[in-house]
């Protein structure tokens, strides 16, 4: 007996509404966007946008100097609701002072846990902080204590390649973005607008 394409549809809306339904809890998400591929702090700052447009608030620490002048930082730092912090000037894990680094650290890990206990923000994105825990610069445990305390209501994104299991065991959703191809193999520079 098959079923026609309509009666499957129909079926699969069923399982759908009743995984709905039990979904009812109302609380702030912990995300993780790890992964390889492109499209990982795109993706959280993606998101914080569509929250503000909602009316939250929003906090910003980035873990990394990369670009200071990314166009989203042009675009959002001066916005009413959003608060956006980079981390100590001339950071880069590949430096040659680790005390430097590890002092930067510490003080935007300071600024992220004064954010994970002010309720006045409704999405917080850590990105790259993932890097802080693979090069030793910040310790894991104060981090999943200071996520699990934080505001009911408070969303948070953290962005980087590679997660520690401690962050994966306390998140709610996690994405992995695979790297299938990309256009600095083909030879193409960092494009503004698209890298930046
Ligand atoms: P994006 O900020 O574009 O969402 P991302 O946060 O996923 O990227 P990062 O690891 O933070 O990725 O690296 C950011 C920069 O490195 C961007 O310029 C991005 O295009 C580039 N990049 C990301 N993944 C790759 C890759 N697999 N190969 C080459 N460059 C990459
Ligand atoms: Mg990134």
């Amino acid at each position: 007996m098959t079923m026609t394409h309509q009666e499957r549809m129909a079926r699969k809306k069923e399982v759908i509404d009743a995984r709905i339904a039990k979904a009812t809890e109302e609380r702030g998400v912990l995300i993780l966007l790890k992964g390889n591929g492109k499209g990982k702090s795109s993706s959280a700052f993606g998101t914080m946008a569509r929250a503000v447009g909602h009316g939250q608030r929003a906090a910003v620490v980035q873990f990394s100097k990369g670009r200071l002048e990314t166009g989203e930082y042009k675009l959002f730092k001066d916005h009413p609701q959003i608060d956006w912090y980079v981390m100590g000037h001339g950071f880069t894990w590949e430096t040659q002072d680790r005390d430097r680094d590890t002092e930067a650290a510490e003080k935007a890990w300071a600024k992220a846990q004064e954010i994970l206990q002010d309720d006045q923000y409704g999405i917080v994105v850590f990105d790259e902080m993932s890097y802080m825990f693979k090069y030793k610069y910040l310790a894991l445990e104060p981090v999943l204590q200071a996520l699990q305390a934080r505001p009911t209501m408070q969303h948070v994104i953290i962005t980087g390649r590679v997660m520690p299991d401690g962050l994966v065991e306390i998140a709610d959703t996690i994405s992995s973005i695979r790297d299938e191809g990309h256009a600095f193999r083909k030879g193409v520079k960092a494009q503004a607008g698209i890298e930046y």
